[in-house]
């Protein structure tokens, strides 16, 4: 699903942008998708072109950074029908309790499901929709320094000032402080 959730927003915005414009990905899973899109976009948190929404849809968008516009992908309900043989295996393999022969039929309709993901026109997978979003700022180079508390080195924006000094996230929760 990411991987045509990917190459079809890359197409669509070869075709809508000018220029070359660097692309941002905004992904609202952080199932196994996402890696399909780092792969073939490109776009990875160590860029800061890669956004996570903790939304749990497998939906995803592809901006261009100089316009904001762009397209959003979302999964269609029903668009690969669940198998219950598949689940059936795939259950007996997460369990432990798959032999041989379970394990040779899982690994050939894994192989079979999978293609006929990518054999399918991305639109019948996914619904589109053209978006604009001012995006976050590109990603800075910040400076770190050690949390009062634990003393682990830690990004200026993600300490917090406390009675007892400058207190990283964990720190923070785990003394019940206050953030300011
Ligand atoms: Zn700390």
């Amino acid at each position: 699903m990411g991987y045509q959730a990917a190459r079809a927003g890359l197409a669509w915005l070869e075709e809508n942008r000018a220029g070359d414009e660097e692309i941002v990905a905004i992904v609202e899973t952080n199932a196994c998708g996402t890696d399909a899109i780092q792969v073939v976009t490109g776009c990875t948190f160590g860029k800061g072109n890669l956004f996570f929404r903790d939304f749990g849809k497998s939906a995803f968008s592809f901006l261009s950074r100089a316009t904001g516009r762009g397209i959003r992908l979302y999964a269609r309900p029903g668009c690969i029908p669940p198998s219950p043989e598949h689940l059936a295996l795939m259950e007996k393999v997460a369990d432990g309790t798959a032999g041989e022969e379970d394990l040779n039929q899982f690994a050939d309709l894994h192989r079979q499901r999978t293609l006929e993901v990518l054999r399918k026109p991305a639109s019948d997978l996914f619904g589109f929709k053209k978006i604009v979003i001012s995006l976050p700022p590109r990603a800075q180079i910040r400076n770190s320094q050690p949390c009062s508390r634990c003393g682990e080195s830690t990004m200026d924006t993600r300490l917090t000032e406390t009675k007892e000094g400058l207190f990283c996230r964990p720190c923070l929760e785990e003394t019940g402080q206050r953030t300011g």
